[in-house]
């Protein structure tokens, strides 16, 4: 126990170190695996370690919530459908907002019952040489602003989990008052805030920490559902600023390390994000969903040619077809048809046929929701590429089957000004010499916005749901005997 207390500093740099190996194992489906378990390490000298550093420990107290949390963690880890994910995500978040408060909290009544003991006793205390106990400005910011990112974090994240798990109680609100109602939940907590950094009056801090989950719920309630995985990934952000935050004012350096690497790579896959779909984050966070907006205003739809074909059609053209790339899109995960995609993807391999998967960074509804899915399927990693290596190889491909993506793969993000996507980078599928496209008809994507692409002399379109069509191609291939 001695040596481990003496050794702390290393072994939490050790931890700080694996972390860092964590996020970096994480940034590629192959090393992931090897990823997690860096952090699972990580975790566990973490926490063993903290164990033996804290003074005075009342080991019951501790055991009791992390047995009971592993029960409970390890279960929903195992039951979990991968469709669940991004709203499991998001009330795990809520969790470390509402663990910033509570530590926030103890730390200011501790202090506070440290502060009345010397007050009753101040004479016999001050014989026995014992200071007045004193928390320093620093602190009260500390916990000022550890305590209203967490609240913040708590009410949002909770808020999340409830639209994407679509709970009756989580309802988006919209209207004038929404905004101004935003502003003055914000400037109270703030002003409170304020008076209890600068004063240490305890009403000031429970107000503030009260507007604070107030303005939480107030804050994402108008976000559209679409929007959700972005602001599941900044929430991500708070939690992790929240919890360095806390890390000071326990003078715990593991957790001022593990909060800012939550903290630093939340907020860059939210920016990476939002990028990848050509809005800002203040424009996601306060804006509505821009891109719908503006076709809402667009005027009348004219009506266009396009061709379409059979599933025959299809196979009979990529069974002869020298490369093809399969660029999945959100209908893929809608019509669940990745397994089928999988087996289709075989196939031509068996028929010489060079078969590639391009992935791009917003297709379907959650980060790496073609990654999951693909990966789920057995999809080798060696043929999936992202969008920056796949882009300059579609000129020279034969075939692109497109399997219900539609905004990721618009031209117009390209070539037209005017298009609300316009900027986004996109799967250049449109450069290649045949594109066919899976879908049920020609509908908009999440973006409400036409897709020239459908319309190109180059493309066939298929209707149909994408696990039948997948499936009826593959039958085709097989059936013609190649
Ligand atoms: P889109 O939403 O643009 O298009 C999906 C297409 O799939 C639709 O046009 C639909 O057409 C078709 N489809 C739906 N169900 C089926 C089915 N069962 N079988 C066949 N086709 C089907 O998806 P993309 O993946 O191209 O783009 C993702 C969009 O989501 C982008 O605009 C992105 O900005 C946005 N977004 C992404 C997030 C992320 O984290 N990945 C987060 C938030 C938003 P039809 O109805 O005719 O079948």
């Amino acid at each position: 126990m001695e040596l481990i207390r003496e050794y702390s500093g290393w072994l939490y740099l050790v931890g700080a170190i694996l972390f860092i190996l964590t996020l970096r194992g994480l940034s590629s489906p192959k090393t992931a695996i090897q990823g997690n378990r860096y952090g699972m390490v990580a975790m566990a000298i973490a926490v063993l370690t903290t164990f033996f550093v804290a003074d005075h420990v009342v080991v019951w107290l501790i055991l009791i919530p992390m047995a009971l949390g592993a029960v409970v963690g390890i279960t929903r880890a195992r039951t979990v459908p991968m469709t669940q994910m991004p709203e499991t995500v998001a009330l795990m978040h809520s969790l470390v907002g509402l663990s910033a408060v509570l530590i926030a909290i103890a730390a200011i009544l501790h202090n506070n019952h440290l502060v009345g003991l010397f007050e009753q006793n101040t004479s016999a205390l001050q014989n026995a040489g014992v200071e007045q106990p004193h928390m320093s400005k620093v602190h009260f910011f500390e916990l000022f602003v550890g305590c209203f990112v967490g609240a913040i974090t708590f009410t949002a994240s909770l808020f999340a989990y409830g639209k994407l798990a679509a709970k009756k109680w989580a309802k988006t609100i919209a209207g004038g008052w929404v905004k101004p109602l935003q502003a003055i939940l914000f400037a109270v907590m703030i002003v409170c805030g304020g008076y209890f950094f600068t004063t240490g009056n305890m009403a000031a801090f429970w107000l503030m920490t009260a507007f604070a989950l107030a303005f939480g719920w107030v804050w994402i309630a108008p976000v559209g559902g679409g929007d959700m995985p972005v602001v599941v990934s900044l929430l991500n952000s708070f939690s992790g600023w929240a919890a360095a935050g806390i890390g000071f004012t326990l003078e715990n350096n593991m957790l001022i390390v593990a909060g800012s690497l939550v903290g630093s790579s939340g907020a860059i896959l939210s920016y990476i994000m939002c990028k990848a779909m050509n809005r800002s984050i203040l424009n996601v966070l306060f804006g509505g969903s821009a891109s719908t907006a503006a076709v809402a205003a667009s005027g009348e739809k004219v009506e266009r040619n396009y061709r379409s074909g059979s599933a025959d059609d299809a196979g009979f053209l990529m069974s002869n077809a020298d490369s093809v790339v399969i660029v999945p899109g959100y209908g893929m995960a809608q019509g669940r048809a990745q397994n089928a995609v999988k087996e289709l993807a075989m196939l031509l391999k068996e028929e010489g046929v060079k078969v590639r998967f391009a992935i791009h960074p917003v297709a379907g509804r959650m980060p790496g929701h073609m990654n999951v899915l693909l990966a789920e399927a057995d999809v080798p990693y060696d043929d999936i590429l992202e969008m920056d290596e796949i882009n300059s190889d579609f000129p020279a491909t034969d075939v692109v089957l497109v399997i219900g993506a539609n905004d990721v793969v618009n031209p117009a993000a390209k070539d037209n000004p005017g298009s609300p996507i316009y900027g986004m980078p996109i799967l250049e599928a449109y450069k290649a010499r045949t594109i066919m496209v899976i879908k049920r008809s020609m509908a908009t994507g999440y973006a409400g916005l036409d897709n020239d692409l459908f319309y190109d002399e180059k493309t066939m379109m298929i209707f149909g749901d994408a696990k039948k069509v997948v499936e009826d191609m593959t039958k085709s291939i097989n059936g013609a005997g190649h």
